[in-house]
């Protein structure tokens, strides 16, 4: 898929940020990039567009940006699941460790019913704890 080269090449690597011995995958040169944005999102939309598939659930902060129009071009809602004491509502919680540091994800209590099939969205997997939080944060549901 051509696209994927245009995506790579827009994702800018910053070494040891935000600690030393990270590298870093900057994703905010890709939003100044609208073609890759747009490839990024194709790219999900494509895959997931008949999967029957009623919730995006986006990761805070960055999963949001591209779960929105994804969520938006399948015909899907939104869901964000955000880090603690931002969502108003009675919430789920799920803490889990990161990479550097632990954290918590929080989604409002009725947002996903039963039975939906959703589609979680982040930037980027690194050791995958924060995507299995988000997983057993919906098996909540
Ligand atoms: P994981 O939980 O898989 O170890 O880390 C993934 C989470 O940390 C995602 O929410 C992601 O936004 C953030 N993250 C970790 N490393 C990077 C990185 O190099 N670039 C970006 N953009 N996000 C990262």
């Amino acid at each position: 898929d051509p696209r994927i080269k245009a995506i790579s090449d827009a994702i800018r690597v910053i070494p040891h940020f935000p600690i030393p011995g990270i590298m870093f995958q900057d994703i905010t040169t890709l939003l100044l990039d609208p073609k890759a944005f747009r490839y990024t999102v194709d790219i999900f939309v494509d895959r997931y567009r008949d999967k029957k598939i009623s919730v995006v659930a986006g990761v805070e902060a960055r999963g949001f940006i591209f779960g929105s129009p994804i969520a938006l071009a399948i015909g899907a809602k939104f869901v964000p699941l955000r880090k603690p004491r931002k969502l108003p509502g009675e919430v789920i919680s799920e803490a889990y460790k990161l990479e550097y540091g632990t954290d918590c994800l929080e989604m409002h209590v009725g947002a996903v019913q039963p039975g939906e099939r959703v589609l979680i969205v982040d930037d980027l997997v690194a050791t995958g704890g924060t995507l299995s939080a988000a997983i057993k944060l919906l098996g909540k549901t």
